[in-house]
């Protein structure tokens, strides 16, 4: 035999071999997948950090597009205010407005407690004491059932003494196959350990459309990457055998708009900043809490200086529409910016024109409840869902006891009307 073919020959067998290795572990993975015929009522509760609700037409997720069109879609879901990622969050969890949820931003300071919150401070996210109310993991684990949650504010600690059976520290660098795999994994534990409820979180593209906006091709890019991974949800889900048999809820938190830094508005120079003891710098929500006897300097201070497409309000004052200013942890100030305007310092300002940042676009949310560019995202799929049907909006407030309903469970008292849902079931 020629030296060369032989080479050839032994390393073709070395190569077949290995293929037949490896073709013989996937069909028996394959085959290993148990299929579950003993599910319960089941919602699979998704969120996309993020996702506005024209994103369907404007971006073309296909798998997302298809889920809606053999579903339910609503026009629009109305995210609570202030549109940010824990208000809007825990609102859907609980189905009650920030004001009574306590979750009221992002950053928060509470006055009674001399505590601060912010989202990526570990200790006050896995503080109890910051989460009111009875989100919805905690309404099924009372009434018998089992809730996992692959990330969603509030899962991380003990609300009211009670957690999801199982749960993830949130760690933003896990990848979402991690997530979307683990999530299948916990439906194929025995009936008696399989959860009813499961959450899952991607924050790709908020992140996206905060760094480019929402009509780039980058959020675009990472609108088609997360319908892939919700194709791979579908995947596993059918190889189970339980694709049309599980209620999938797919939504988001709020919206995004454009904004440039060019058209910030600068804050600090309209106020003397040290009559302040704790200013929250928050672009579109930014919040003062005065020294003793200096609200009124404060305020009239910024009132006198502020252009129209910005607003101060104590915090008694906002909008009535906004459901919100009841809270103590809201500041006694708030100065909050129309769509595409965000607050910010001379010193921010100028080191975004340093770095020839002025002129890029950017997204943010955060801004009135009733902007179109704020709107959320709601798809139904499933047994429960009607299909192929497009429902009138309605709000955050109103999935909880939707979710209630589906696994036949009692609602805990909350915001939400049913009545405005209720046509998504069949
Ligand atoms: P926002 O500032 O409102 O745009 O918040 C979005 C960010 O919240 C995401 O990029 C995530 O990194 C972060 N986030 C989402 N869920 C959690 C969580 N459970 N714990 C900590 N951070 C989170
Ligand atoms: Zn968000
Ligand atoms: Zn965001």
């Amino acid at each position: 035999m020629n030296q060369q073919y032989k080479r050839y020959s032994q390393n073709s067998v070395t190569i077949n071999i290995a293929l037949f290795s490896i073709l013989l572990v996937l069909s028996l993975a394959v085959s290993a997948q148990r299929e579950i015929d003993d599910l319960k009522p089941t919602v699979l509760l998704i969120s996309i950090d993020g996702f506005r609700a024209d994103y369907f037409e404007i971006h073309k997720p296909f798998t997302l597009n298809e889920l809606a069109r053999n579903g339910v879609r609503a026009k629009w879901m109305k995210p609570p205010y202030p549109t940010k990622t824990f208000p809007a969050h825990y609102t859907i969890a609980t189905g009650l407005y920030p004001d009574n949820h306590g979750m009221v931003e992002n950053n928060m300071f509470d006055v009674e407690r001399n505590a601060v919150f912010g989202l990526s401070d570990r200790n006050a996210v896995q503080d109890p004491l910051w989460w009111g109310g009875e989100p919805i993991w905690n309404t099924v684990q009372k009434q018998g059932q089992i809730a996992a949650s692959f990330f969603w504010p509030g899962t991380e600690t003990a609300i009211g003494g009670m957690q999801p059976k199982y749960w993830k520290q949130y760690d933003g660098n896990v990848s979402n196959t991690e997530r979307v795999d683990t999530l299948l994994s916990w439906l194929d534990l025995p009936q008696a350990e399989r959860p009813t409820i499961l959450t899952i979180y991607f924050s790709d593209v908020d992140d996206a459309g905060h760094g480019f906006g929402p009509d780039s091709p980058e959020t675009k890019a990472a609108v088609i990457a997360i319908d892939q991974m919700i194709k791979r949800l579908m995947d596993g889900l059918s190889l189970r055998g339980i694709a049309d048999k599980v209620n999938i809820i797919i939504t988001s938190d709020h919206g995004m708009a454009p904004y440039r830094m060019r058209d910030a508005i600068v804050l600090d120079e309209m106020f003397d900043t040290n009559d302040a003891e704790r200013i929250f710098w928050v672009g579109e929500f930014t919040q003062i809490f005065p020294k003793p006897g200096r609200e009124d300097v404060i305020y009239r201070a910024i009132k006198a200086k502020l252009p129209k497409n910005a607003f101060i309000y104590r915090r008694h004052e906002f909008p009535r529409r906004f459901k919100f200013g009841k809270n103590k942890r809201i500041a006694p100030l708030v100065v909050i910016p129309t769509e595409g305007t965000v607050i910010t310092t001379r010193q921010r300002f100028e080191r975004a024109e340093r770095e020839g940042r002025l002129d890029a676009v950017r997204g943010a949310h955060g801004y009135d409840n009733d902007l179109v560019s704020m709107r959320a995202t709601f798809v139904g799929h499933g047994p429960r869902f009607k299909r192929n049907f497009i429902s009138e909006p309605f709000e955050s407030v109103d999935v909880y006891e939707l979710i209630c309903r589906i696994l036949e469970i009692r609602p805990s008292k909350n915001d939400g009307k049913f009545k405005r849902i209720r046509s998504v079931l069949r």
